[in-house]
């Protein structure tokens, strides 16, 4: 059962259909525990999500119930995504949205990695 927020979870949410290869992704990378591919709807020139292969509906849900094997694949998932499309020297941002107060769209756990310009300030003012 999922901690808290966003109810147990949908099997039928996108990204459980596109782990189970239903629906096409831009895949970037992928380990034991997790898989990488673009954003559909970018919001920096470089936009990749990286998500567990497991079930898990939020960040929350994730830190609480995840083996150190699943925090860790998904971790060293997104290092590696980073290192691979050359982003370590100019940067980037890693961010997780948990729940109605960050918007969250998708139930299934993501992190997104933006890179390929300035970002600007961490969060939108006003
Ligand atoms: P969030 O608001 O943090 O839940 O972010 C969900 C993200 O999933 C958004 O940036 C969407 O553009 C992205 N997204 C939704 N459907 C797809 C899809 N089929 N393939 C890739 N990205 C998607």
């Amino acid at each position: 059962m999922p901690v808290q927020g966003l109810g147990p979870y949908d099997d039928t949410n996108i990204f459980a259909r596109i782990l189970r290869g239903e629906i096409p992704c831009r895949k970037v990378f992928e380990n034991d525990h997790a898989l990488a591919f673009h954003d559909i709807n970018p919001q920096a020139p470089t936009h990749v999500l990286v998500i567990p292969k497991g079930r898990y509906v939020s960040a929350a849900d994730f830190a609480a119930l995840a083996s150190d094997a699943e925090i860790a694949g998904l971790m060293r998932a997104a290092g590696h995504v980073a290192r691979m499309l050359g982003l370590d020297a100019p940067g980037w941002r890693m961010l997780t949205n948990m729940g109605e107060h960050a918007g969250q769209e998708v139930p299934h756990f993501h992190l997104h990695v933006f890179a390929g310009a300035p970002l600007g300030p961490m969060l939108a003012r006003g």
